[in-house]
């Protein structure tokens, strides 16, 4: 754990909530979601809200369908996440998304404390610097 400068909370250490071998599990958990987003006319974007090792929600783009602006997957997954959770302050859960998010939804991120965000191209430049890891959740 670590001081949080600004509010003196105590932040947890991104290891103790998701390890870089579980990136790929909880990586396709957001694909999936993504994947139904599609089916219902919205962008192919999803993302997963991860505590403890286990996915606390999941959630894809329902702008279209909830014909709403911010119904971006990691706003959706941010929500349930604290609801599920019944706090507001995540700084003990990481962020799984499928792609970098955009302003509003990193702003979100911040506010809310979530911890540890990964979004595909961290891991994909992560692997590329590793022998043998392979990206088995495109595609399958
Ligand atoms: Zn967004």
């Amino acid at each position: 754990m670590k001081d949080r400068p600004h509010s003196g909370t105590a932040f947890a250490d991104a290891s103790t909530i998701a390890r870089p071998s579980d990136d790929d599990r909880f990586m396709r958990d957001a694909f999936q979601e993504g994947r139904l987003a599609a089916e219902h006319g919205d962008v192919q974007l999803g993302a997963a809200s991860v505590r403890d090792g286990a996915v606390v929600a999941r959630a894809g783009n329902r702008r279209e369908v909830d014909a709403d602006p911010t119904a971006h997957a990691e706003i959706l997954a941010i929500r349930e996440a604290a609801r599920a959770l019944g706090r507001w302050r995540l700084s003990d859960c990481a962020l799984y998304v499928t792609v970098e998010p955009c302003a509003m939804c990193a702003g979100a991120a911040n506010t809310e404390q979530v911890n540890y965000l990964q979004h595909l191209m961290q891991i994909a430049d992560r692997c590329r610097t590793t022998p043998g890891c392979k990206l088995l959740f495109l595609g399958d």
